[in-house]
């Protein structure tokens, strides 16, 4: 039974509350100078300092790419790691649409404060105000940087920079390479890096994953690494650690992010001591190539750039669902998109399109096969913009996307709209900073998707690489610095206690997994895990769906530790070892996400909760009640299977530049 007046949480003893938290590093003053002010306040490391002063970074995606080339310029010692074997091969390389920047190049009203405006109230208003402030001021500085380097970003025909729209803006401000953004943004942070191995700056680690943190007297000193290779446990020490891991959207087994996608980084520093903040926060989009039946590992996205010439619609009648599309007269179609919300039309925000799609699913309009037990699809027409455009106009802007498109489904979308359905595809949530990018632990700083800073509740489509290269380009080499002039801090030897413990736990986690010998495939738990996940802490949440999923993962946990099969040995490749450690850490992480989902009673963007929605079954949120960050800190455990409940700690967030309105795209 619903008790109203305690959480959930509490009176099932799924959690405990502890202090408030409070970011202490954005100055005061007008939020337009307060970048400006801290870079001045931070402390300066001298030239000849620096290269005394040693740095780890894990992960060569956009945000560690970028930070470890730019750290390694400033002349730091720097030591980069990347699980693939190459950091080109970093998830980031996937990127599709574009990157935001307040360039205004089109002339269209756009402004720092408006690309501010628009992600604070796509965040739906859970986002720190000072933070997005910042990401808005440097997104300029972003897109100068990468066309010094050579990305070959879209031109138009005089020779200016090309934009587009994403969802939840009416201007133009996506800067793009044809539907590769993120791979030639990559390659350019890439051949920055690149510079600095070859100068000696950096040194880089490919395959290599951090499965320990190491914590001594409170600070973090260095990471625990397993050379994939030759299977040995390796200890890297430093003055400061980076994590730009990436986001932990592969909890859900089915979703658009690289296979190899992991919680294991943050998790790892979670149990050291680094809070965990809005983890429920997942981003759902809504242009995807329709799931096809259980077979299937990975889903597509096909990039939201196409809502700026595509139309999203369904037949007005079920009837019309098995019917060839073109077939479909213009009167029988419900163009639902531009009917609901004639303003932004098909370019409202992903959280609004992902519902909207599930609602006319539910309905009985949806098209495509039936899987399970109905139709998961929906059209993205172009006849009209085929016809507007010609072609050849289409093809330049999205050829590539159409011809993957076509590949995967054997459809030929400039004859038959494509299908398309939500998917899981970014999380929002992740480890807790402030102002300056630090964690709760001194001296590890995260940036990236790997933070949980910038998007609030729902992020805005083009702004994750305009994040991830803010805080790898520009925010974290100035913010670093004043840790960093602390230093170098006292070398810790090798047989340090933090050192020994950090060491010997991954020694025993691996023999460990290695020794249950069990029945099942790391794989079939994954599967099982993510379709809990999806089903009770997907697209909509409850109460009581959100109680039983904490009770199935719980028992799936139980089950993994007793009855998972991890084939191989320690010293050597072993890829389902590999695989073992991860998915143990999401068994973990998934049960925090349904806990701050199940404490979370109000709907606000990604995070739609059934029992609070308007009566146009909208997100309803509740700011009398949560305009907080959920901060999670870690409480121990009894052992890998037994989580003791987590503590919560509440950022108040403070709107002073923007008034808080209840969001409307109509
Ligand atoms: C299909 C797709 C298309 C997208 N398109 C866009 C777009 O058009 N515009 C946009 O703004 N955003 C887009 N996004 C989102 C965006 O791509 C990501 O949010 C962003 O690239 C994340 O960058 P990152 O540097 O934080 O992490 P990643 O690129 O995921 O890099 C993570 C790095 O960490 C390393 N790593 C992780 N764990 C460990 C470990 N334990 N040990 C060692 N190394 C580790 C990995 O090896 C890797 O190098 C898209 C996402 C997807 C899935």
């Amino acid at each position: 039974m619903t008790d109203t007046t305690v959480n959930a949480g509490i009176a099932h003893g799924l959690y405990t509350e502890g202090d408030a938290i409070a970011d202490t590093k954005a100055p005061g003053g007008p939020i337009a100078d307060k970048w400006t002010t801290r870079k001045f306040e931070a402390a300066l490391v001298n030239p000849t300092n620096r290269r005394k002063l040693d740095v780890i970074i894990v992960g060569t995606g956009l945000a560690g790419g970028s930070a470890a080339a730019t750290l390694g310029e400033a002349g730091y010692n720097v030591k980069v790691f990347c699980f693939q074997d190459s950091p080109r091969r970093a998830h980031s390389i996937a990127a599709q649409g574009g990157i935001n920047a307040a360039k205004n190049y089109k002339e269209d009203g756009d402004s720092t404060y408006r690309l501010f405006y628009d992600t604070v109230k796509g965040g739906d208003y859970r986002a720190r105000e000072t933070n997005v402030y910042r990401l808005a001021e440097v997104s300029a500085n972003i897109i100068d940087q990468c066309v010094a380097q050579g990305v070959p970003f879209a031109r138009e025909y005089g020779g200016l920079l090309d934009n587009r729209s994403f969802g939840g803006v009416q201007v133009s401000r996506t800067f793009y390479a044809r539907g590769q953004t993120g791979q030639q943004l990559l390659i350019g942070a890439y051949q920055a890096l690149e510079r600095q191995v070859a100068a000696g700056t950096v040194e880089q680690f490919t395959r290599h994953e951090m499965l320990e943190l190491v914590v001594a007297d409170g600070r973090a000193r260095g990471i625990i690494a397993r050379d994939l290779v030759t299977g040995e446990i390796e200890t890297h020490l430093a003055d400061a650690v980076v994590l730009a891991s990436g986001g932990y959207g592969n909890v859900f087994y089915l979703s658009t992010n690289a296979m190899g996608s992991n919680v294991t980084a943050s998790w790892r520093a979670h149990r050291k001591g680094a809070y965990m903040a809005n983890p429920c926060y997942t981003q759902i989009h809504p242009t995807c190539i329709p799931v096809s039946g259980d077979h299937q590992s990975k889903l597509t996205l096909m990039s939201e750039s196409l809502r700026n010439d595509g139309r999203i619609w369904v037949p007005k009648n079920r009837d019309d669902c098995d019917k060839d599309p073109r077939e479909i007269p213009e009167e029988d179609r419900d163009y639902y998109l531009e009917r609901i919300y004639p303003s932004f039309g098909n370019l409202v925000p992903r959280d609004i399109a992902s519902r909207q799609a599930k609602n006319v699913c539910d309905e009985g309009r949806g098209v495509g096969p039936v899987v399970g037990d109905f139709r998961r699809g929906v059209y993205l027409d172009f006849s009209d913009a085929i016809d507007r455009l010609g072609q050849a106009a289409v093809e330049a802007k999205y050829g590539n996307l159409f011809d993957m498109y076509a590949r995967i489904t054997g459809e030929d979308p400039y004859k038959v709209p494509m299908r398309i359905y939500p998917a899981v595809h970014y999380v929002m949530g992740g480890l807790w900073v402030d102002y300056d990018l630090q964690s709760t632990i001194p001296g590890l700083f995260v940036t990236g998707e790997a933070n949980f800073s910038d998007h609030g509740a729902n992020r805005l489509g083009a702004s994750a690489l305009m994040q991830g290269l803010a805080d790898g380009y520009f925010v974290l080499p100035n913010t670093i610095r004043d840790y960093l002039a602390k230093g170098p801090f006292a070398p810790l030897a090798s047989d340090d206690p933090a050192v020994v413990e950090a060491h010997s736990s991954v020694e025993q986690r691996t023999a460990r997994l290695l020794a249950v010998n069990g029945q099942r495939s790391v794989d079939s738990f994954h599967k099982e895990l993510g379709n809990v996940m999806w089903e009770y802490c997907g697209m909509e949440r409850s109460e009581e769906g959100l109680l039983k999923a904490i009770d199935l993962i719980r028992g799936l946990r139980e089950e993994f530790w007793r009855n998972v099969r991890v084939l191989g040995a320690a010293d050597t490749l072993n890829q389902s070892l590999e695989k073992a450690g991860r998915v143990a850490d999401f068994l973990e992480l998934g049960e925090l996400m349904c806990i701050d989902a199940l404490h979370r009673r109000e709907s606000c963007g990604g995070h739609f909760r059934a029992e609070s929605q308007t009566e146009d079954g909208e997100a309803l949120r509740h700011d009398d009640e949560y305009l907080y960050v959920a901060a999670w800190e870690y409480a121990g455990g009894d052992g890998d299977n037994e989580m003791s409940a987590p503590v919560l700690h509440k950022e108040d967030l403070v709107y002073e530049a923007i008034e808080l309105k209840q969001r409307s795209y109509k």
